[in-house]
Parts: structure tokens; C-alpha cells; sequence
């Protein structure tokens, strides 16, 4: 698949990449700082198969930056799962109420955190991507 990950955090980038890189399967993974570079990467017309979204970022928040993806008459129907460690119920609510195909709370620990990007990639791998 290739994936937009959107992440200021350059140690979460490099710990996604690392369990990627275990995987069986290959993955291209696209890796923008913040809402912004990734508006900026979504325009140039390269399309990814599925996006991750962090919510703390500075310059353009994962929630503006999402409010901006659904109200895009091309980008809306890219999946969007989030990937934070903010567990705050409002944060939550209001990405549901937005449109997120998922919520992930990043683990603390390394090892828990591979397993759930695992999971979340075999879950996509079955779907039925839209191949823009
Ligand atoms: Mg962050």
C-alpha cells in the first residue's frame, strides 16, 4: 500500500518505518510534517491508499487538517486513521463526527506499538482500496 503518514515527531517516524520494514509485505510510506506539507503532497495528485494522522502538530493540526480533507471533493474518500497518543474524549469525538476510518492510541512501548501498526496494516491489506 502506499501510505501517508502525517507526523511532526521524527522519532515516531523513524519507529514507523522500522515496523514497516518487518513486515512481509511491502509498503511506500509518505511521510509529511505537518497538515500543510500533506495538503501540499495530496494536491500534487499522488494519491496514497490509506492516510495516518497525528493530532499535535504545529502549523496545521490533524483535526484542521481533516476538516479541510472532508470538504474535498476528491480527497474526502481517502481513509484517515488517526495515530496520537491523545486519548481526550472531545479529540475523539469530534475526528469521528469529522470522518475517520479509525482511532489508534499510540503504546508506550515499542513492541505493543508494532503490534498495533501490524494489525491495522493486515486490516487494510483486505480492504478494497479506491486507487485514486
Ligand atoms: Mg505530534
Amino acid at each position: 500500500m502506499k501510505v501517508l503518514f502525517i507526523e511532526d515527531d521524527m522519532i515516531e517516524c523513524m519507529k514507523m518505518q522500522r515496523a514497516v520494514s518487518k513486515f512481509t509485505t511491502k509498503h511506500q510510506i509518505i511521510e509529511a510534517k505537518n497538515g500543510e506539507e500533506a495538503l501540499n503532497i495530496l494536491k500534487g495528485g499522488d494519491l496514497p491508499d490509506i492516510i495516518f494522522l497525528d493530532l499535535n502538530m504545529p502549523r496545521m493540526n490533524g483535526i484542521e487538517f481533516l476538516a479541510i480533507l472532508k470538504n474535498d471533493e476528491k480527497l474526502r474518500y481517502l481513509p484517515t486513521i488517526i495515530l496520537t497518543t491523545s486519548e481526550n474524549r472531545t479529540d475523539l469525538l469530534e475526528c469521528f463526527k469529522i470522518g475517520i476510518a479509525g482511532y489508534i492510541i499510540k503504546p508506550l512501548k515499542y513492541e505493543d506499538y508494532e503490534d498495533k501498526i501490524k494489525r491495522a496494516f493486515q486490516y487494510w491489506e483486505i480492504n478494497e482500496l479506491i486507487k485514486g
